[in-house]
């Protein structure tokens, strides 16, 4: 595999930072290439706007668009490209991060807004009044896989189906279906630890083989089946779900995973 971890914790010696050094060493211990982008060491600029596009920035601003005519004039900033590279070089990219009031750092966020650009993650393909573009199963980044990995203070319990944080799935629904499947990344099911605030060494040596289990057996794991926009299972023009597809009783995010 050649795998991209892009990592957000602003401190080296965090347990973030042990899972991220844990994952450097299985990979490349089992003869895999990895690349890391360490967003705070990195100094990321979180923040898009008018910088980003150069002569490519329109007055007023357009980021959306500014930033697809920057993208394909291969203009947009050596820091945006050299991420946009690293993701194009990849075949799987895990996200290292601790779950910030509910989901990534802003920094991580901020990654995704100035890396996902127009073009290059969204308004891609044909869009007809029988197309709604290559997303969702297609895109760029198709033929990549992701994975989450994730730390959270709160107790598991808390992020079940009646859990009072909301169920996990749920949570990671904007970062897993949002961002990466829609420029065609396949997901697979996230590596979550809770209750992490307060942990043991017993606790952390669980924690540190449970993700080694997780990171040798990537290649054979399946991803999410989320439905693809474009192969049947999506009235067009609409992209409301055909009625009856649904498994009875699903609503809410869970009507986008198929079974
Ligand atoms: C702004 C903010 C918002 C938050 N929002 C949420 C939220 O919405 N939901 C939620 O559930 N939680 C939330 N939290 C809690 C947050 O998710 C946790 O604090 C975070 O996941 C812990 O990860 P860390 O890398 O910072 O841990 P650290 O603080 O670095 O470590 C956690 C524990 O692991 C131990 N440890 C670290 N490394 C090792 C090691 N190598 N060996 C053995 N032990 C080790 C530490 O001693 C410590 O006890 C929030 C926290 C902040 C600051």
């Amino acid at each position: 595999m050649k795998t991209l971890i892009v990592y957000a914790h602003p401190e080296p010696e965090s347990l973030n930072g042990s899972l991220k050094d844990l994952a450097v060493a299985t990979l490349t211990g089992a003869g895999h290439e990895v690349r890391v982008s360490d967003l705070y060491a990195m100094n990321w600029k979180a923040a898009a706007d008018a910088a980003d596009y150069g002569p490519h920035a329109s007055k007023p601003l357009n980021v959306a668009l500014d930033s697809g005519r920057a993208f394909e004039a291969g203009a947009l900033t050596p820091d945006v490209r050299a991420e946009q590279e690293k993701l194009l070089w990849a075949d799987t990219i895990i996200f290292q991060f601790p779950l910030w009031w509910y989901t990534m750092p802003a920094i991580l966020k901020g990654w995704v807004d100035r890396v996902f650009t127009y073009r290059f993650a969204y308004g891609v393909g044909e869009h007809s009044a029988t197309k709604y573009g290559e997303r969702y199963g297609e895109g760029t980044l198709a033929g990549r896989r992701a994975l989450l990995s994730v730390t959270a203070g709160g107790p598991e319990r808390h992020y079940t189906a009646r859990g009072i944080n909301g169920p996990i799935d749920d949570l990671l629904f904007p970062i897993q279906h949002g961002i990466l499947y829609y420029p065609g990344i396949e997901v697979l099911p996230p590596f979550v630890l809770y209750g992490i605030d307060r942990i043991t060494d017993e606790d952390y040596a669980d924690a540190a083989k449970a993700w080694e289990q997780r990171l040798l057996t990537l290649e054979s794991t399946d991803p999410i089946p989320f439905r693809r926009q474009n192969f049947g299972d999506y009235e067009i023009p609409s992209l409301n779900l055909k009625e009856g597809l649904e498994p009875v009783g699903r609503t809410g995010f869970g009507l986008h995973v198929r079974g």
